[in-house]
């Protein structure tokens, strides 16, 4: 995945158009230039060959005058002289001198002809008026020089020549040759024609110029409104899908944000305020992180994915960064009104080495993953996707699609034991997927990965149908199953579990955990459902109780028949009061709710003796009996 910076950034292409044009440009002059310069050596040709043939001329002309004392009266009187004259005019003229004639000025300084070598109609006769229409025909009696006249037309250069034929020093008559001369049309068509088509180049140059600076303008406010998130302000994931090819992912390490508990805060403040704070989580991970640098995109309602450069400069680590916005986040004093502030809290997880992954979705998932960890940890917490957990420590989702299309979903069955008579109450059934090689793989190589996704449903779809499938061939069998919170709110599940308790045998020996969390009463739905279930027959259980949330009011809203406390506290109760103390108040509390409670990873004889001291009304745990496959339970 490398950059194309010349794709990506349209200033390339529009720099190198510019520069194109100014190239065009530049030959557009040389070849006009050129035109000049052609124009101005053809002159040069033709001047010095005029120049050379009226010299010759007046030379003559003085010769066939060299009786003359006046050279007006002389021509005018002496026909043969005037014929002579005449002649030679004549003679002088070709394809290119069209005109030769010899003009005086008379009494009253009007200029007439006095001999015109011109043939035809055109000819002037003596005497005839000449209208002179450049000051160089009044200069040559001054400076008695020879003058060139030049007239440059559209495709013919022309030029008289005057020279003076002079008399005891004065100016008696000027002698004028008209040279016209065709331009080289040839030469001039090419470099019309390469004139046109630098021109056009120009401009199709400078069209896509203008389409571009028109697409770049578009691009920009299209960007803005279709990659950016409108209530934060950062990338949403638009911007992801667009761009995520080009980014080299290599250069950043990745983050998934997610913030803490923030459906209690839409519950208590409501969600203009929910949204008044993504706005500021937003604003502080912004300002914590580089616009340059880094990229900030809002991946779903609020969680946010965050890609940190490695290299940065003053030797800042990523991770320092990363550790800043946590910080920051900490610290900051979220405004949820003009007077009242609050404390808000994100977990993180972080994928240091996204560049390893193949796609992005991979790399996303072990950020992910990390994040999953965070929550697990208790939330409030940045968690490293550890490289020591092998990337083949958890089932990819392809995997787990086949595990549930090719059957190898299944259950293990552990025991609950009843501590008044130390027998079998029931079963708990907990997920376990044969792989194709015929390893049992456990739910924390699973869960992490299909959290929140459509086959994490499909998979407890499978385990509800096989626990229902051993009921109904078993029928002195009782189990429990988990369901996490959002299955509670998925209709077609709730449908199958409404259908399965038509039967009251079997809705009755089918308890529902469900890991404890806020979800369950955050969302009415949950509520309503759970009451439902439970007027089927169904028995629900809390489970994990302890380990997070720990609200004890909705264990009574939701009036559940049992409380499972988690594992973690009951492994910890002989050595720690803390958890000694926990375990108590849990006991005390269900005892007064009328609600029986269950100890999980009971491991040994002295936490069995303690938690029945306690008394805790069942147990599970290795101490009694390891999961194993239902055909392999000794009942
Ligand atoms: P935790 O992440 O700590 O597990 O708990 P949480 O309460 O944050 O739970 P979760 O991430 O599952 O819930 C996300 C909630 O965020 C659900 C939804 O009500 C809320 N939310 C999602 N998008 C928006 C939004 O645009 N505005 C507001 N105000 N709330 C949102
Ligand atoms: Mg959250
Ligand atoms: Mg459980």
């Amino acid at each position: 995945m490398k950059t194309k910076s010349i794709t990506k950034n349209p200033k390339y292409l529009i720099l190198f158009s510019l520069f194109m044009s100014l190239c065009m440009g530049l030959l557009l002059y040389g070849t006009i230039k050129l035109e000049k310069k052609l124009s101005s050596k053809m002159l040069e040709i033709s001047i010095s060959d005029v120049i050379s043939i009226s010299q010759n001329s007046s030379e003559a002309i003085y010769w066939l005058l060299k009786d003359s004392k006046n050279y007006v009266k002389d021509i005018k009187e002496n026909v043969e002289l005037h014929t002579k004259i005449e002649r030679f005019l004549t003679i002088l003229l070709t394809k290119n001198i069209k005109y030769s004639y010899l003009v005086y000025r008379d009494k009253n300084g009007i200029f007439r002809f006095l001999v015109d070598g011109t043939k035809g109609e055109e000819k002037a006769f003596i005497n005839q008026k000449f209208d002179v229409d450049n000051p160089k025909w009044l200069e040559i009696y001054e400076t008695k020089n020879p003058q060139l006249i030049k007239q440059p037309l559209l495709h013919q250069l022309s030029i008289t020549y005057l020279i003076p034929i002079i008399y005891e020093n004065r100016v008696e008559l000027i002698l004028a040759i008209d040279f016209s001369v065709k331009k080289i049309e040839d030469i001039n068509k090419i470099i019309t024609v390469i004139k046109y088509i630098i021109a056009g180049i120009i401009f199709i140059i400078l069209s896509i110029i203008i389409a571009l600076i028109i697409q770049t303008a578009k691009y920009i406010s299209v960007k803005h409104t279709a990659f950016v998130d409108s209530l934060t302000n950062v990338y949403n994931r638009n911007y992801l899908q667009e761009s995520k090819d080009f980014i080299n992912l290599s250069d950043f390490i990745l983050a998934a944000l997610d913030i803490d508990h923030f459906k209690q805060i839409n519950d208590s403040y409501g969600h203009t305020v929910g949204d008044r704070i993504l706005r500021q989580i937003a604003d502080v991970i912004k300002h914590a992180t580089r616009q340059n640098d880094d990229i900030v995109i809002r991946y779903g309602g609020e969680e946010f994915l965050i890609l940190i450069k490695n290299k940065r400069k003053n030797n800042v680590l990523p991770l320092d960064t990363l550790e800043r916005v946590f910080s920051n986040i900490q610290e900051y004093k979220f405004r949820i009104s003009n007077t009242e502030t609050i404390n808000v809290t994100v977990s993180i997880g972080v994928n240091l080495v996204p560049g390893k992954s193949r796609t992005f979705q991979d790399a996303f998932k072990l950020a992910d993953i990390a994040l999953y960890n965070a929550k697990n940890k208790g939330r409030n917490k940045i968690e490293i996707y550890s490289n020591e957990q092998k990337d083949d420590f958890y089932m990819t989702i392809n995997e787990i699609k086949d595990a549930i299309e090719e059957n190898r979903v299944t259950c293990f069955y552990q025991k609950i034991i009843d501590n008044d008579t130390d027998k079998l109450s029931h079963y708990e059934a907990l997920l376990r997927i044969i792989s194709k090689e015929g390893t049992i793989i456990t739910p924390d190589k699973i869960l992490p990965v299909i959290k929140g996704t459509f086959i994490s449903r499909n998979i407890t779809k499978r385990v509800l149908k096989i626990c229902y499938e051993k009921l109904k061939t078993n029928p002195d069998l009782a189990l429990n199953v988990n369901l996490n919170p959002q299955d509670i709110i998925n209709d077609s599940i709730l449908s199958i579990l409404k259908d399965y308790g038509k039967d009251k045998n079997i809705s009755t020996r089918l308890g529902i955990e469900i890991v404890e969390s806020e979800d369950i009463v955050n969302y009415k739905d949950a509520k309503t459902n759970l009451l439902i279930l439970k007027e089927l027959g169904y028995k629900i259980y809390i489970d994990d109780f302890g380990s997070g949330y720990s609200n004890f009011i909705y264990l009574t809203e939701i009036k559940t028949d049992f409380i499972k406390i988690d594992g973690n506290i009951i492994k910890k109760i002989l050595e720690d009061d803390i958890s000694f103390l926990v375990v108590k108040s849990i006991v005390s509390f269900a005892k007064e709710a009328k609600i029986k409670v269950i100890a999980e990873y009971v491991s040994d004889e002295k936490i069995y003796e303690k938690i029945r001291e306690l008394g805790i009304e069942y147990s599970q745990g290795f101490y009694f009996h390891i999961p194993e496959e239902f055909s392999k339970l000794k009942r």
